[in-house]
């Protein structure tokens, strides 16, 4: 599928398979839809792979370079990356440890056909969450994913609280300063986004690739529809918006709306 822009880093766009990503049909597995990068140079693999989780209900990029992948993971906000260990330009040790180096926290499940203690020692001293052998079967992989977000779930704080805002991704409640605000499922996506990370400030196409994945062009309007609705829910006539417009640049969740940055 066509890929409507390239992370800002990267001077090529990456070469990229896209799988839909069916964020209102509950994911199979139970749970939320992830976003998944799978990082694999081999074709067949990495289409296999991309097919199966995407059949799950995931959203799914995949690059087959090590280089790209650290620019694609910290360019759009992936739940969890599936790395291979042999691959052009990085090596996927050394994805993993400029990942977790920059401060990237979700879970790594590293793919390999190196099935030895050694390297399956240096995965997890490189900051992998988690390691699967080559030939494996779908089932695990699908298996150690369930895992890692039960783990990653259980790890994560419940809730996310910035200013007076407060957040519940496991009931999906919201509150601001108290009072309850009923928002839809994608309304609640895209304020999960930004909530997440305060102050940073994300494009048009990275919140359309977050919430929506790859259903909307650039030009659509969507975002700005999402962002005036979210606005007069929470806001509800305050004069400190929450969120933010970042003229020629996108959109952010202020911190302290109280004040001007
Ligand atoms: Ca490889």
């Amino acid at each position: 599928m066509w890929r409507r822009c390239a992370p800002p880093e990267s001077p090529t766009r990456p070469s990229t398979t896209r799988r839909a990503r069916h964020a209102a049909e509950p994911a199979h597995e139970g749970g939320q839809p992830l976003r998944i990068l799978i990082v694999e140079d081999e074709p067949a693999i990495a289409a296999a792979v991309a097919a199966s989780l995407a059949a799950e209900g995931h959203a799914v990029d995949t690059v087959a370079d090590g280089a790209e992948a650290i620019t694609w993971a910290e360019t759009y906000p992936y739940d969890l990356v599936v790395l291979d260990v042999i691959l052009p330009s990085l090596d996927g040790f050394e994805v993993c440890r400029r990942l977790r180096a920059d401060g990237f926290a979700e879970p790594i499940l590293m793919l390999t056909a190196v099935a030895d203690v050694d390297a399956r020692v240096t995965g997890l001293d490189h900051g992998a969450d988690d390691y699967l052998a080559k030939p494996f079967a779908m089932p695990e992989l699908h298996a150690r994913v369930r895992a890692l977000r039960r783990r990653q779930t259980a790890a994560r704080s419940p809730r996310i609280t910035v200013a007076d805002l407060d957040l519940d991704p496991m009931s999906r409640s919201v509150h601001r300063a108290g009072r309850s605000i009923r928002l839809t499922a994608r309304e609640f996506e895209l304020l999960e986004v930004l909530a997440r990370h305060p102050g940073r400030v994300f494009s048009q196409e990275q919140l359309i690739d977050a919430v929506w994945n790859a259903d909307f062009d650039a030009e659509s309007n969507i975002v700005e529809v999402y962002i005036r609705s979210l606005r007069r829910k929470l806001d509800g006539g305050r004069r400190d918006g929450l969120i933010q417009t970042v003229r020629g640049a996108g959109y952010r969740l202020h911190a302290d709306p109280g004040t001007e940055p």
